[in-house]
């Protein structure tokens, strides 16, 4: 507990604004009350996206950045497959573009054959995508799934179970290396499966993690270069697709990564005082107003206005206030 709250301290003052993963979910989520005056443009987009229970019924589309867009025509991960179990189901977060369901689905079969006996799926996005109301920056256009570290049991998990199990921390309590008592080859074995696959554009870990596969990856290096530290990821990886082909006029693609293994003296940043033991700034930082519609893609009214499909339930979210995770919404500025 002590090495999960510390991990979180030295990201909050890191990184002001944020907070752990690990929320738990809840076995009773309650609807949100509407909203007084929905189409006041200085209404947050996330208070509007995040009472949508149900995908817009249009085409496909990831429209605009992966921290500034939204998701029409969204598929949602079946909560349950042979080779993955969705988590956390109270904040109905299953939902992407067909491209990510078919790539998750593929990974959790290829994960099996290399000793992970399946994918424990987190976040993805909300049915329309767009900004949620707790946690990440990024998960907005249908291109992002968050994976445990934690492989999937060989049973059912209970609904409870999804709520309220944690993963598991994989990095040690001074932040510089993974925890070896809980570090497994096969840890190292679905993240390489993971970067192999062809639409996989970036996977965020944590740097202590990054660190341990540069490490142990050996001669074959080539995946490595998708694999990218990030702050938090202690206990998931994040998994980013790109654009979906043809989609590239309305889905902004990210600069690609840079070249090599990215294990060279690139990483020493992260394991420098300043980041490790970041000092509290005396001024705190003011937060960042929060998205309007107006700074999303102009489409995405349509998305948001699109009529939910007949006979589906009204909005149902949790209401929590409370923050989940950083999200990678790009990288380090000056670092790519
Ligand atoms: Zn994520």
């Amino acid at each position: 507990m002590f090495a999960r709250f510390f991990a979180c301290g030295v990201l909050i003052l890191a990184m002001p604004g944020i907070a752990c993963a690990q929320d738990l979910g809840t076995l009773n989520p309650k609807p949100l009350p509407p909203l007084a005056n929905p189409s006041d443009p200085n209404t947050p987009a996330k208070e509007l996206f995040g009472r949508k229970a149900d995908p817009a019924p249009l085409a496909s589309r990831a429209l605009g950045w992966y921290a500034a867009g939204c998701l029409s025509g969204a598929s949602a991960l079946p909560i349950n497959g042979k080779t993955w179990q969705v988590m956390r189901l109270s904040r109905n977060r299953n939902w992407g573009h067909p491209n990510l369901i078919a790539m998750l689905e593929r990974l959790s079969e290829q994960g099996k054959k290399v000793g992970w006996n399946g994918l424990l799926v987190g976040d993805m996005s909300q049915p329309r995508g767009g900004p949620m109301r707790t946690g990440h920056a990024s998960h907005q256009v249908g291109l992002d799934a968050d994976i445990w570290l934690t492989p999937m049991p060989k049973r059912e998990l209970t609904r409870k179970e999804r709520e309220e199990n944690s993963a598991v921390m994989m990095v040690a309590a001074d932040r510089k290396d993974i925890d070896p008592t809980v570090w497994t080859p096969q840890h190292m074995a679905i993240i390489k499966a993971a970067s192999e696959q062809p639409e996989v554009e970036r996977i965020f870990v944590n740097p202590a993690i990054k660190k341990a596969l540069c490490r142990d990856a050996g001669d074959s290096r080539a995946w490595l270069h998708k694999v990218r530290p990030y702050w938090g990821h202690d206990y998931h990886f994040h998994v980013r697709i790109k654009c979906p082909p043809g989609q590239t006029d309305y889905c902004k693609p990210q600069d690609p990564v840079p070249a090599g293994d990215g294990c060279g003296k690139e990483m020493d940043y992260w394991f420098t005082d300043a980041v490790l033991h970041p000092k509290p700034s005396l001024i705190p930082e003011k937060p960042k107003p929060p998205l309007k519609l107006a700074g999303l893609p102009a489409a995405c009214r349509a998305v948001l206005d699109a009529p939910a499909p007949s006979g589906k339930p009204i909005a149902v979210q949790p209401d929590d206030t409370s923050l989940e995770e950083l999200e990678p919404a790009s990288e380090l500025p000056g670092r790519e």
